[in-house]
C-alpha cells in the first residue's frame, strides 16, 4: 500500500481532520505534503458534502443540505519542481470505498437548495442508498437494478493562478449580473460562509474566503469535470498555472451516469485514491494544452454491450418552442423520454431520473450541425434490469 499523504477520519467535519483541507479555489491554500515526480501516494477523501448525508431512508438531509460546504477536497499537494508552464502527469493507479464506509448516495436536489438538470420536473427532494458488493451496486431505494459501477473521482484538480482566479470571478459575475435572483443561481460566486481553506487562519483566512472559487463547475484547472471514464489506469495531463502545481481531488463516485444529472449527484462516496505523479517541463506550450487538462481514460470498464438508447431534439418540452441546435434541451429532451419509459416499466419518475444519474449511462452528441435541431442520446445498458426493458412485438 502506498504511503497515505492524506487521512480522513469521517467522524470529524473537513476544518477538524489532522490535516485539514479545502472546498474552494484559490492559488494561496497552504499545501498539506509534497512530493516528487515519480512518487505514488495514497489520499483519502470525504464524500463532497463532508458527511452531511446519512444512510437512513429520510431525504429530509438532501433537502436541507449546506451547499456551501462543497465540494471538501484534500490536498493541495505539492509537486517539487513543477512549475508554470509544465504539465501535471497524474495517475489514477487504484480508487476505492474506505473499510467502514462500503456505501454511497445520490439525491435530487429540492429546487430552492441546489436543484438539478429536470429540476422543473423533480422540484421535491428525494435520495437512494446504494450498497457496495466489490465492483456491484444495489440500492434498497431502487428495487430491480444492479450494475457494476466505474469508481472515479467526480473532482480533481490544480490550484489557478491569481490571474486565472480573477478571471473565473469575474466572467462569473458577469453571467449571474444577467438574473441575479434566479433560483438556482446561475453560478455561485465567492461566499466565505463555510469556507474551509486549509490551515490559514486570521486575516490571511478572511481575504482569501472572499475571493476564492467555488469548487461546482469545471473550469481550466479542471475540477469538478464528472467524467465517469476517469477509473483506475486513467491518466490525466494538467497545465500547471502555480509553481508546486498544488494538486487536489476528492468528490469520490463509486459510479456515474454521464451528465451526472441529478448533481448530488452520482453514487457519492467517502474512499481512496493511489495516485502517481509526474511532470512535462514546458509540456503546455509544447503540447499546445494551455486552457483545459487532457485525459487519457484508462482500460477498466464494465462490459455492457447492450444498449437501450434514447434520443432528444433541441424543442423545449414547456411550450414546444423551436430552439437552435440547443443541445442541453436536447439532452434533457431524451432523459425526460428515457424516463418516461421507464416509469411504464414500474420505476416512480424520481428513481427513473435517479437511475440515470447514477448507472453507467452514455450520453452522446449524435448531430449539432443540421439546424435547427441538435440530437442527443443517451444509451441504457440493458443489463442492468431485472426485467426485459426491450419493446416486445406482441
Ligand atoms: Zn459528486
Amino acid at each position: 500500500m502506498p504511503e497515505v499523504l492524506f487521512r480522513v477520519d469521517l467522524t470529524k467535519p473537513m476544518e477538524e481532520q489532522e490535516l485539514p483541507g479545502h472546498n474552494r479555489w484559490h492559488p494561496d491554500i497552504p499545501a498539506v505534503a509534497s512530493v516528487n515526480p515519480g512518487d505514488v501516494f495514497r489520499i483519502e477523501c470525504k464524500d463532497w458534502t463532508d458527511g452531511q448525508i446519512k444512510n437512513n431512508d429520510d431525504p429530509s438531509d438532501i433537502r436541507d443540505v449546506n451547499l456551501k460546504r462543497v465540494h471538501v477536497l484534500s490536498g493541495p499537494i505539492w509537486v517539487n519542481g513543477v512549475e508554470p508552464g509544465d504539465l501535471l502527469v497524474v495517475d489514477i493507479l487504484d480508487i476505492g470505498p474506505l473499510p467502514q464506509a462500503e456505501w454511497g448516495f445520490n439525491g435530487i436536489f429540492a429546487r430552492e437548495n441546489g436543484g438539478g438538470f429536470l429540476t422543473d420536473h423533480y422540484p421535491d427532494a428525494a435520495k437512494s442508498i446504494w450498497d457496495f458488493h466489490g465492483i456491484y451496486t444495489s440500492s434498497r431505494h431502487i428495487p430491480g437494478i444492479r450494475f457494476a459501477g466505474i469508481m472515479h473521482p467526480g473532482l480533481i484538480g490544480v490550484a489557478p493562478s491569481h490571474d486565472l482566479l480573477d478571471k473565473w470571478n469575474y466572467r462569473e459575475k458577469q453571467l449571474v449580473a444577467r438574473n441575479p435572483n434566479r433560483i438556482p443561481a446561475l453560478a455561485n460566486l465567492p461566499d466565505p460562509d463555510s469556507a474551509v481553506l486549509g490551515s490559514l487562519k486570521g486575516a490571511e483566512f478572511d481575504r482569501v474566503a472572499m475571493e476564492a472559487a467555488r469548487t461546482i463547475p469545471p473550469r481550466e484547472n479542471g475540477g469538478n469535470c464528472d467524467i465517469k471514464n476517469l477509473s483506475k489506469g486513467s491518466r490525466i495531463y494538467f497545465p500547471v498555472f502555480v509553481k508546486g502545481g498544488k494538486l487536489s481531488v476528492g468528490d469520490l463516485h463509486f459510479s456515474q451516469g454521464d451528465g451526472e444529472i441529478t448533481f448530488c449527484g452520482a453514487i457519492e462516496m467517502a474512499g481512496y485514491i493511489d495516485l502517481h505523479v509526474d511532470v512535462i517541463k514546458g509540456g503546455m506550450a509544447k503540447y499546445g494544452i494551455t486552457k483545459n487538462p487532457v485525459f487519457k481514460p484508462g482500460p477498466v470498464e464494465p462490459r455492457y454491450s447492450d444498449y437501450l438508447v434514447f434520443e432528444g431534439i433541441s424543442v423545449d418540452e414547456f411550450s414546444g418552442k423551436q430552439h437552435y441546435l440547443n443541445a442541453h434541451i436536447a439532452y434533457r429532451q431524451a432523459c425526460l423520454n428515457a424516463i418516461e419509459y421507464l416509469k411504464q416499466l414500474g420505476f416512480t419518475g424520481e428513481q427513473a431520473y435517479m437511475i440515470l444519474g447514477t448507472a453507467p449511462i452514455e450520453g452522446r452528441i449524435g448531430g449539432i450541425v443540421d439546424v435547427p435541431n441538435a440530437c442527443c442520446t443517451i444509451a441504457i445498458p440493458t443489463a442492468i434490469f431485472d426485467q426485459n426493458i426491450i419493446p416486445k412485438l406482441l
